[in-house]
C-alpha cells in the first residue's frame, strides 16, 4: 500500500511525511478511524514509506519498486508482523492454535481485497461468520517473541495490531512493557475503530493518529477511479454512504442484488399484500449471502431516513439523486409519524436477527407482512 493508493487525506499524508523527515517516529502509535475510513490503509502506507529503500529527503511517498516496497506491497516482508482477531475454524480447531500466524494467507487476501473492511468482513474471509473473533492471550507471548528477534533486513520492524480493542486483557497486559520500551527501531501500529474500548493502559502508552472519515468528494473520486463506477452512480452511492467506503461498497453490492427497482417492487407487494409473491420474494432473499441480506435492510433504512428528511426538512437536504428522490416522494405518501418509527425498528430488528443467524426466509417474510400492515396505517 502506498499513500498514492488512498485518494485524498493530503493534509494527513503531509504531516506524516514531515514527521518522518524530522525523525519524529513515535514507537507506539494508535491509528484511529471509523468503519470505512482509510486508517488501516494509511497505516500500511506509512509503514511502507518508513521502510522504502529509495526514501530520500524529498520523498513524499514510497517508491513502489525497491525490494522493501515489493515485499510490503504483498504483505510478505519478514519484518512486518501482524496480529488480528481470530477464531477457531474448520482447519484450525483448537483455540490455542488459532493465532494470527495460522491465518496469514487469509489475512493477506483480506488486505488485498478489503482494506476498508470491518470485523464482519474479516470473519467472512475466515469462514467464521457466526463466531466471536478475539486476540487471545497467547498473542501476547507471540508479539514479544517476534519482536525479540533481530530485524532481518528492514529499516524499521513493524508490529501492526488490528483492532486492539478485541485484545484479551492478559495479552494486553503482557505487552505493556515492550509497548513502552520496544527494541530499537521497532514500532507498534495499533489500528483501532473504537477508542473507548481500547484498554486505558494501552491507550496511555500510544500516540494518537486520528483519521477522519472520507469526504463525499473523496468517496466519489475513489469510486470512479478505483472501482470504475460511472460518475452519477458514484455520486449517488457516496451521498448514501456518509463517508464510509466500506458502506459504499456494501450498498453497491446490495444494489446489484436487489436494485432500487426491486426494492420498490417489494414495497408494492407488501402494501397489497400479495402473499404468494411475498413468499417468492422471501425465497429469493434467502438465496443471497448474509452481507447482501444485510445490505438490502440497510438500503431500506436509508430510504426511511431520507423520507424523514424529505418530510421534515425538505428536498434540498436529502442526499439522493433524482431517480431515488422520485421514489422517496411517492413513499412519503404512505409514511407518517405513526408508522415511521415502527418501520425503522422492524428493519433494524430484522438486521439484528439476520446477523444472529435467524432463518432469512422467515425473517424476511415476517418483515414483509409487518411492513404491509404499517404502511396501511393512517
Ligand atoms: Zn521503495
Amino acid at each position: 500500500m502506498r499513500f498514492s493508493d488512498i485518494i485524498g487525506f493530503e493534509e494527513l499524508k503531509q504531516t506524516l511525511v514531515a514527521a518522518v523527515r524530522k525523525g519524529h517516529i513515535p514507537h507506539a502509535q494508535l491509528w484511529l478511524g471509523r468503519e470505512g475510513s482509510p486508517h488501516l490503509a494509511l497505516s500500511l502506507g506509512y509503514a511502507t514509506f518508513l521502510n522504502c529503500e529509495s526514501r530520500s529527503e524529498t520523498s513524499t511517498d514510497s517508491c513502489g519498486t525497491c525490494a522493501s516496497c515489493y515485499k510490503y506491497d504483498r504483505y510478505i516482508h519478514p519484518d512486518l508482523h501482524f496480529v488480528f482477531p481470530t477464531a477457531t475454524t474448520k482447519q484450525v480447531t483448537k483455540r490455542e492454535d488459532a493465532v494470527s500466524s495460522a491465518f496469514l494467507k487469509e489475512w493477506r487476501e483480506f488486505l488485498k481485497n478489503k482494506p476498508y473492511g470491518n470485523l464482519a468482513d474479516w470473519a467472512a474471509e475466515l469462514g467464521v461468520e457466526n463466531k466471536q473473533c478475539i486476540i487471545p492471550v497467547q498473542e501476547g507471548r507471540n508479539i514479544i517473541k517476534s519482536l525479540s528477534l533481530k530485524s532481518f533486513e528492514a529499516n524499521y520492524k513493524v508490529m501492526l495490531i488490528w483492532l486492539p480493542e478485541l485484545m484479551n486483557a492478559s495479552a494486553a497486559n503482557s505487552i505493556l512493557k515492550i509497548l513502552e520500551e520496544p527494541p530499537e527501531k521497532t514500532i507498534f501500529l495499533l489500528v483501532a475503530q473504537q477508542i473507548e474500548q481500547v484498554l486505558p493502559t494501552i491507550l496511555s502508552r500510544t500516540q494518537l493518529v486520528s483519521v477522519r472519515p472520507y469526504t463525499d468528494a473523496e468517496l466519489v473520486a475513489t469510486l470512479t477511479q478505483h472501482y470504475k463506477l460511472p460518475s452519477e452512480k458514484a455520486h449517488q452511492t457516496a451521498l448514501l454512504a456518509n463517508g464510509n467506503l466500506n458502506q459504499a461498497l456494501r450498498l453497491l453490492e446490495a444494489a446489484e442484488q436487489t436494485g432500487q427497482h426491486a426494492f420498490r417492487h417489494w414495497m408494492r407487494l407488501c402494501v397489497k399484500p400479495d402473499i404468494t409473491a411475498l413468499i417468492k420474494e422471501a425465497d429469493r432473499f434467502a438465496t443471497l449471502d448474509k452481507e447482501s441480506q444485510k445490505g438490502v435492510l440497510q438500503y431500506g433504512l436509508t430510504i426511511l431516513r431520507e423520507t424523514l428528511t424529505f418530510q421534515y426538512v425538505g428536498e434540498e437536504q436529502t442526499r439522493l439523486m433524482p431517480e431515488a428522490m422520485e421514489f422517496v416522494q411517492q413513499f412519503s405518501k404512505v409514511i407518517n409519524e405513526r408508522n415511521l418509527v415502527a418501520l425503522s425498528s422492524i428493519f433494524n430488528r430484522t438486521y439484528y436477527e439476520i446477523e444472529r443467524n435467524a432463518n432469512p426466509r422467515m425473517a424476511f417474510l415476517s418483515l414483509s407482512l409487518r411492513i404491509g400492515n404499517l404502511l396501511k396505517m393512517k
